[in-house]
């Protein structure tokens, strides 16, 4: 079965935004089992939408586009379609009533008369849903063919695609439910996991996947079968074998970042965190702000940049607790674990992160190496990580690297 994906909009070809839509597409219509064989880029033009819809229309069974949807004159994919299938568009009153509710919500009477456009359809389209925004998405079926409208937005394309387009075309080729299972690790590399769990892959259903990510090496369990039960009856037994073989590396599943399991395992232990910080430039702390709930468990940090401060600032003194500064042995075990005890007592958190400054240029050795210690009343870790990119990419891989390491140790109660 052909897929074909056309994406919208002249902010593409201009450079401007990056195609994630088309990425997203492929990847998902490849597993529900549809060769996508074509993917273009198309501006906001009335002709050219006309000639790249039509050619869809002639070789692919699955066609999706994304953008255009929006209430402005240069939104043209529902005229382009419309023209194309030879039908007329007219205003649906139900999808009219419901875009004017979303304006209210957003505390606006008066909608705007140009978004009433998107409550158009034509007579052999329904629409897709669009909790997320005010644009539906179309879905239209043409002899054996089926084209799906999107919106630009990739977190309103990401829900269309749960619920409708991918239960819609899975259904057309009966690949069923695809279900993938994440396993997030740290503290253990790829040659490290292989030893220990090779004879797991090389499996077609479940598969196994093994991949190195920014915050560790993640697992993929990716199994297939005509029920979400049955996928998932397939991936368990595998995910219990994982965990008995390197359960203590696992520190999440799944979609979950450092800081929002950090923040739960806080949570559930009733406790807090403070930062102090030399390591990352503020990354820590931007990462662990930016995690829903953190009020309730991130009590603040002190932060110096990453190149030290000069020994004599008070702020550094108060932070190393006496330690010496960078150019004195500040990169060493000991900072880290005086400076996470300076967290818990300048913060009053339970548990403290210090992270050292990077060793500098002098020593090939251990240029860039950080130490990040993580104490609390009853115990305490020092770990030590590289990072000698340049500072825009090093400070939040450090960063991820500082919280997943305070997460696995929380996690497998090593503080
Ligand atoms: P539109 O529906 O064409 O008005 O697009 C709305 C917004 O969605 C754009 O401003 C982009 O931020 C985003 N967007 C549109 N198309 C894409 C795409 N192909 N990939 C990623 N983001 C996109
Ligand atoms: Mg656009």
């Amino acid at each position: 079965m052909n897929g074909e994906i056309i994406t919208i909009g002249r902010e593409l070809l201009m450079g401007e935004i990056v195609d994630t839509n088309a990425s997203y597409f492929a990847q998902e219509l490849a597993n529900a089992g549809v060769t996508v064989r074509w993917a273009s880029q198309v501006g906001d033009d009335i002709e050219h939408l006309h000639e790249v819809i039509k050619r869809a229309l002639g070789r692919s069974q699955v066609i999706i586009t994304s953008g255009g949807l929006g209430p402005t004159s240069d939104d043209l994919t529902r005229e382009a379609v419309a023209h194309v299938l030879g039908e007329t568009m007219s205003v649906d009153a139900e999808m009219l009533a419901w875009i004017e509710g979303v304006f209210r919500e957003r505390g606006i009477t008066n909608m705007p008369k140009t978004n009433i456009k998107q409550a158009n359809i034509i007579p052999s389209a329904t629409f897709l849903p669009n909790p997320g925004g005010t644009a539906p998405g179309w879905w239209v079926k043409r002899n054996g063919s089926q084209i799906f409208l999107t919106p630009g937005p990739p977190r309103e394309i990401k829900q269309m695609w749960d619920n409708h387009i991918g239960p819609a075309v899975r259904e057309m080729t009966g690949a069923g439910i695809v279900h993938t299972r994440i396993l997030r690790t740290t503290g253990i590399t790829e040659g490290g996991i292989d030893e220990v769990i090779g004879d797991l892959f090389g499996k077609e259903n479940p598969y196994l996947g093994i991949y190195a990510h920014r915050d560790g090496i993640h697992l993929r369990i990716i199994s297939r079968a005509p029920t979400r039960t049955e996928a998932e009856a397939l991936t368990a037994p595998v995910e219990t074998e994982i965990r008995n073989r390197i359960g203590a590396a696992i520190w999440g599943v799944d979609d979950e970042t450092p800081s929002a399991r950090l923040g739960q395992l806080l949570m559930d232990a009733n406790m807090t965190v403070g930062v102090v910080d030399s390591g990352t430039g503020g990354a820590v702390a931007s990462m662990l702000s930016q995690t829903p709930g953190h009020e309730h468990w991130f009590r603040g940090s002190l932060v110096t940049g990453p190149g030290g401060a000069p020994l004599a600032t008070p702020l550094l003194e108060t932070m190393l607790g006496g330690v010496a500064g960078k150019s004195a042995g500040a990169v060493s075990e000991a900072a880290a674990l005086q400076m996470a005890t300076s967290a818990r007592e300048l913060t009053g958190a339970a548990l403290g992160i210090g992270v050292t400054p990077p060793a500098g240029d002098d020593d090939e050795q251990m240029k860039g190496t950080i130490f990040a210690a993580f104490v609390t009343a009853s115990g305490q870790k020092v770990v030590r990580g590289r990072f000698y990119q340049s500072p825009d990419r090093a400070l939040p891989r450090a960063a991820m690297f500082v919280l997943t390491e305070a997460t696995s140790a929380l996690a497998s109660d090593e503080v």
